[in-house]
C-alpha cells in the first residue's frame, strides 16, 4: 500500500502550509524535500511507497519541470502535482507535456488544496 506524499518546495512557509494543511485533514505519512535534487533523491528511496507527488515549478538545483522528467524515468503512474503561480502558465504546459498531472495555483486554500489531493489520490 502507497502511503507516502513526497512535497517539494524551495520555500519554508510554503512546504509547512502544505503539510499542515494534509495534516489537518489526516494525512500523515508526509516526506518533504527543500529542492529538486533533495526531492529526487528521496522519490527513488521511497519509490515504491509514495502515493502523490506536490512539486514546486520553481526551485534550486533541479527545477520541477526537470523533476517531473527525472520522476518519470523510473515511475510512470503516481499522481504529480505542481504548485505553480499565475505567471507560470507557460511552465505548466511544459510540465504536463513531461509528465505533471495537475496543478495548483499559490496561493491557495486549504480546502482547494485538498480537494485536488483526493481527486489524484482516489483509485
Ligand atoms: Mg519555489
Amino acid at each position: 500500500m502507497k502511503k507516502y506524499i513526497l512535497i517539494a518546495d524551495d520555500s519554508d512557509v510554503i512546504r509547512s502550509i502544505v503539510e499542515q494543511t494534509l495534516r489537518l485533514y489526516h494525512y500523515d505519512n508526509i516526506i518533504t524535500a527543500i529542492d529538486g535534487q533533495d526531492a529526487l533523491g528521496k522519490a527513488k528511496e521511497n519509490k515504491n511507497d509514495i502515493a502523490l507527488y506536490v512539486f514546486d515549478v520553481n526551485m534550486p538545483k533541479m527545477d520541477g519541470i526537470s523533476l517531473v522528467k527525472e520522476v518519470r524515468a523510473f515511475d510512470s503512474t503516481t499522481p504529480i502535482i505542481m504548485l505553480t503561480t499565475e505567471t507560470d502558465k507557460a511552465k505548466m504546459m511544459t510540465a504536463r507535456d513531461n509528465g505533471a498531472t495537475g496543478w495548483i495555483i499559490k496561493p491557495f486554500q486549504g480546502d482547494k488544496f485538498i480537494r485536488v489531493v483526493e481527486m489524484y489520490l482516489k483509485p
